[in-house]
């Protein structure tokens, strides 16, 4: 189907076309009829599923159908890399149009962006923060607005945003439309759409637990202390040309990438210690492939969309699996492949135990045979974190050292090995 019979205004049609969408991905061919028929919706898809045009889209073509110049849609989601990620897709969705964008987000000045609100931008994309400071602080008003979007639901509830969510939403005037987009359905986010919807359709696109398609998982069991030394192994003996590494804390995002940097890698970091500036810097540097490797913490893990991430390596083992999913999602963006590797401490197996079942599937252990699994790890730079219900004993990284003997190699484990495999990727001809 194209998406010409969506019935989408003609210079939305256009930009499709310019932007290399060559028909509409299943969250746009389901959601965007409903939304153009002007009910409410909550949608479930999973990361990299074309989500974000899903709602642009039929909100632009409503926009273009009514007066101009007044705010009329407002989206919020819960960072400033995704808001501004869905500001540029806008840009290109709206390129044939007169509409304006505006976007308020933290780290910036608030007196620019309150010239966006006065100058009639009629599509808002905010983070909560932020929003809230303009709703208190200035004359930005919502009076004509038309549609809400609340991108990444479950993830503003997980960063503590349900309390200014519902400031925001107190504040705002009656609206025709509210959509809300969410990769889960935790019992908070049912409530609040009884609260803010009226009859919305549903719409479920992929198993909510699911990795996207494409990508080839493994697991590299590895003493806590040799984490940093086995992925810097990975970095000089593979072919990555573009790798997301995800720590668990702000300061090994820090010391990690500082030590990757020594071994001559163009390393970008992000994490919540930095300006705004910088973490603008390192988006875009990575983005750009200045940078051939980011190490960031949970913070980059959601909806992040730079479509040429071939690798997404994870040092520690998140305790909530849904965090591996989204971690995991950052590669093969939009039908491409990449490759998922996390490292495994003894420590870390309970906690990897749960992704697999929460996946449901054993994931390959992989061992180098070229790795020395028994030197000794580098002085400690940085506490290994202690997970929920872990007690300190069980913190330490483990005396006793592995073997690769002791691991299932990738020919057993029938998923072949993702570390030797050639990185000739399929991509979405753009
Ligand atoms: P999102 O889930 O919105 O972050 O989108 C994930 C990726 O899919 C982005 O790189 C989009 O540019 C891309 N994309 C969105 N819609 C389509 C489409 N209909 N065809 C091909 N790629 C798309």
């Amino acid at each position: 189907m194209p998406f010409k019979a969506l019935h989408l205004h003609p210079s939305l049609v256009q930009a499709t076309h310019e932007m290399g969408y060559k028909s509409p991905t299943p969250i746009q061919a389901q959601a965007i009829p409903v939304i153009l028929a002007g009910r409410d919706l909550i949608a479930t898809a999973q990361t990299g599923t074309g989500k974000t045009a899903a709602f642009l889209l039929p909100v632009l073509h409503q926009l273009l159908h009514l007066p101009r110049g007044v705010t009329r849609a407002l989206v919020i989601t819960p960072t400033r890399e995704l808001a501004q990620q869905i500001d540029d897709v806008c840009l290109g969705l709206a390129y044939h149009t007169p509409l304006k964008r505006g976007l308020l987000v933290g780290g910036a000045p608030m007196g620019s962006q309150e010239k966006a609100l006065r100058s009639g931008a009629e599509l808002i994309v905010a983070t909560p923060g932020r929003l809230l400071d303009h709703m208190r602080h200035s004359q930005v008003r919502f009076d004509q607005l038309h549609t809400l979007i609340l991108d990444e639901a479950d993830r503003m509830m997980d960063m503590g945003f349900l309390p200014d969510l519902k400031r925001i939403i107190a504040r705002l005037p009656a609206r025709k439309q509210t959509l809300l987009f969410s990769a889960t359905m935790p019992p908070v986010i049912v409530r609040l759409t009884k609260d803010i919807l009226r009859d919305p359709a549903m719409i479920q696109v992929g198993h909510r637990s699911a990795p996207a398609v494409g990508i080839t998982q493994a697991a590299y069991p590895v003493a806590e202390s040799l984490k940093t030394t086995l992925l810097r192994h990975l970095l000089r003996h593979m072919d990555m040309p573009s790798v997301l590494v995800f720590t668990r804390t702000k300061s090994s995002a820090k010391s990690l990438a500082r030590a990757i940097s020594a071994d001559g890698f163009a390393v970008a970091e992000l994490h919540g210690n930095l300006t705004q500036p910088q973490r603008n810097r390192a988006m875009e540097g990575f983005r750009s492939g200045a940078f051939q490797v980011m190490v960031a913490t949970n913070i980059a893990a959601r909806g992040l969309d730079v479509d040429h991430i071939t690798h997404v390596i994870s040092l520690d083992v998140p305790t909530v699996p849904d965090d591996y999913v989204h971690r995991i999602g950052r590669t093969a963006r939009a039908e491409a492949e990449g490759d998922a590797f996390i490292l495994v401490a003894p420590s870390d197996e309970k906690s990897f135990a749960q992704i697999e079942r929460h996946i449901g599937q054993r994931l390959p252990r992989i061992t180098l045979p070229d790795f020395d699994y028994n030197q000794r790890g580098p002085e400690k730079r940085d506490k290994p974190g202690r997970h929920r219900g872990q007690t300190k004993q069980q913190q330490q990284p483990s005396q006793k050292k592995r073997g690769p003997q002791q691991h299932s190699g990738p020919g057993r484990s029938g998923n072949g090995d993702p570390s030797r495999k050639s990185h000739s990727r399929r991509r979405p001809e753009r």
